[in-house]
């Protein structure tokens, strides 16, 4: 028996006019993902993607579990594949339905013919499978209204198929047909779910974060590297720029009064990742900023940090309590890693009295001393860059 997976694309089939771009889009994603898994085709047919593995090798289960995290899938199916003729459509069923069939009551078979040329017409093919399955399993009943499973046979122009239920996806729009956006990374629970947020409404993440070595050490970035990889297992591939910071933070303690320390090193951020950004032709920061969640996520706080970039900045998280976005990070498996112990750079310099009603004047006077474009250039040029998959 040939099993394949069958792809409906949900929100996709909205799109009109770019529909095919949307699922040209997912289709070279899918592809990139389930590449290392054995040879396989994929093949597109009106409303739906055929996933047909090209030999016995081909990691079948693993691929489902894949195809489950891929932004762009509403919901898919297993499906087996026959020979288009009534008595093969039949014995496959029969042999194929039979694990889903024993444990279930009532059922009722939905049939769709693509392929006009087949004698059968639609009722009269579920009738006849129908027939059979309740021939091989005694003990199930018709139920058109609320059956246990609905059994659905497809006759295409190439094939037969026949497949039981319907696996949720992840939802959301296929990676790349937004365009690209750059995430400014820590080791904390918040950004890695607003990357996971942003990614799946269909853009390319490029990642961002900053490092104080010695202040930080290097576990921390390898937990920003264990927390995009957990984001990456549904945006695919992420680049990473590991921003030097150490100069940047050293001078704002030495020159800036001590309650703007945070705020002016986010304003610093800002700067330097617009410019990271624009050189990797994102059209966006993202950040995992929730209002009020501490002093320098305050409205004043937030419009401060604005004031230095002019791209826009997207704020996924800024609406949600802490317990809304813990939701998310557990069930994207962030969690875990999020709350080990490792220093961020926010937690190295922190004042006592944070401000959290700056005005912009006061914000320019605090960090007048800064030479701020010859430390943001140096840090742009020794950020380094690698990919997280
Ligand atoms: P998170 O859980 O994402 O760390 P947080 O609640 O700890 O957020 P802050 O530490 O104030 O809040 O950071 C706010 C946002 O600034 C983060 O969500 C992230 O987008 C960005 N950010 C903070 N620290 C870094 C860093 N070291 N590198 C890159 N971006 C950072
Ligand atoms: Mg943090």
């Amino acid at each position: 028996m040939k099993e394949v997976i069958l792809i409906k694309n949900g929100e996709l089939a909205l799109k009109g006019m770019n529909r095919c771009t949307f699922e040209d889009t997912l289709i070279k994603n899918m592809r990139r993902r389930l590449s290392d898994l054995g040879e396989f085709n994929i093949r597109k047919a009106q409303s739906a993607i055929y996933v047909e593995p090209e030999n016995e090798d081909f990691d079948f289960e693993e691929a489902l579990e894949r195809v489950k995290l891929i932004f762009g899938i509403a919901g898919f199916s297993r499906a087996c594949c026959c020979e288009k003729n009534i008595e093969a459509i039949s014995k496959t069923a029969v042999e194929y339905l039979r694990p889903v069939m024993e444990n279930i009551k009532t059922f009722k078979v939905e049939s769709k013919r693509a392929d006009k040329t087949f004698p059968m017409k639609s009722p009269e093919i579920s009738c006849e499978i129908g027939g059979c399955l309740l021939d091989a399993f005694p003990h199930l009943s018709v139920d058109v209204h609320n059956p246990d499973e609905i059994i659905t046979v497809e006759v295409r122009d190439y094939a037969a198929y026949i497949r039981a239920g319907q696996i949720h996806g992840a939802g959301g729009l296929p990676v790349g047909t937004a365009g690209s956006a750059s995430i400014l990374i820590s080791g904390g629970i918040d950004s890695p779910v607003a990357a996971w947020t942003m990614a799946k409404r269909g853009l390319r993440l490029n990642a961002i974060h900053f490092a104080s070595p010695p202040y930080t050490s290097p576990r921390a970035e390898l937990k920003v590297r264990t927390l995009l990889s957990k984001v990456a297992r549904y945006s695919g591939r992420i680049s990473l720029g590991i921003v030097p910071f150490t100069e940047i933070q050293e001078e704002i303690g030495k020159c800036c009064p001590e309650d703007y320390f945070t705020l002016i090193m986010r304003r610093m951020m800002m700067r330097i990742a617009e410019k990271i950004a624009q050189n990797s032709g994102s059209l966006a920061l993202i950040t995992g900023e929730s209002l009020g969640q501490v002093a320098s996520q305050t409205l004043p706080a937030i419009v401060s940090t604005d004031s230095v970039t002019e791209m826009p900045v997207l704020r996924p998280l800024i609406g949600m309590d802490k317990e809304e976005i813990i939701k998310i990070s557990r069930k994207i498996d962030a969690f875990e890693t999020s709350i080990l112990p490792y220093e961020d750079c926010c937690t190295v310099f922190t004042p006592k009295h944070p401000k959290t009603r700056p005005t912009l004047e006061s914000c320019k006077a605090a960090e007048a001393k800064l030479d701020i474009e010859a430390l943001v250039d140096r840090a742009v040029r020794g950020t380094v860059f690698s990919c997280v998959e």
